[in-house]
């Protein structure tokens, strides 16, 4: 069974000093377990006030939500791989569908990414997802396999062994309107059979696939109840500490 894991993408929210307030009042709601893995992924300004607050050797990890795939140089605006890792991140948000459609992130330079998070140590969560147009014309599963196709392609099994998908219907973010788990469950079962022909089952069983939209307190459970969705990745409901608290709770408590 593959340890569930909750991430909480705190997208352009939180200055430092909010970041910290918002820490010690989620670490005051949820006990540590070994149960689940947690992930923070606040703004690059408050990575280092986050990692102050979680202290040494927290039971929480970071991500940043973005990162730059050269090492460094001439890039106004950009933050490297090593920058992060020098800020204790073990993971960083790749792909995000905000990224793509704000900010024009194609595959070719989301490929990029991935490979730069890998080589420096840190674990890329890599977003893929359709839009509504894109499912209402019945090609969730032909868009989702080439952004992973176009991602991923050339990674070793050794090099899969870190990376974690975020399956994230664009329709479902932020807009209230969660995939159904039966939604989901489809498309994470052919994620995982892109990733046995692509590769091996090895790699396919042994790869976290989260779910992402909508998260909220009253359908994690349901999304969690099939072992098709090792855990979420959440927005909105993870800047509310009493939300993601429970979110946290339920895949603590998953049964395996
Ligand atoms: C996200 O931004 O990755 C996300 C899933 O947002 P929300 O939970 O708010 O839909």
């Amino acid at each position: 069974m593959r340890r569930p894991l909750i991430i909480g993408n705190w997208k352009m929210n939180k200055t430092a000093s909010e970041a910290a307030a918002l820490i010690r009042d989620l670490r005051e709601r949820v006990p540590a377990s070994p149960n689940a893995d947690v992930v923070l992924a606040p703004p690059f300004t408050a990575l280092e006030s986050a990692r102050n607050a979680l202290g040494p050797s927290s039971w929480i990890s970071l991500a940043a939500q973005n990162l730059h795939w050269e090492t460094h140089g001439a890039f106004t605006g950009e933050v490297s791989a090593s920058m992060l890792r020098d800020l204790d991140c073990r993971y960083v948000i790749v792909g995000h569908s905000e990224r793509r459609t704000l900010f024009g992130e194609r595959d070719e330079n989301i490929q990029k990414k991935v490979r730069a998070a890998l080589m420096h140590g840190l674990s890329p969560i890599l977003c893929v997802g359709e839009s509504l147009a894109e499912r209402e014309a019945g090609r969730t599963e032909s868009v989702v396999t080439a952004q992973l196709n176009g991602s991923l392609a050339g990674l070793t099994t050794q090099d899969l062994a870190t990376v974690t998908i975020a399956y994230e219907p664009i329709w479902a973010i932020g807009t209230g309107r969660a995939a159904t788990t039966e939604q989901a469950v489809t498309v994470h079962r052919s994620i995982r059979l892109f990733m046995e022909t692509g590769w091996d089952s090895q790699t396919a069983s042994a790869i976290r696939i989260l779910y992402g939209g909508s998260v909220t307190p009253q359908n994690i459970e349901s999304l969690l109840a099939s072992d098709a969705i090792d855990g979420a990745l959440v927005g909105g409901a993870c800047l509310d500490p009493d939300s993601f608290a429970t979110i946290i709770g339920a895949a603590q408590t998953r049964r395996a």
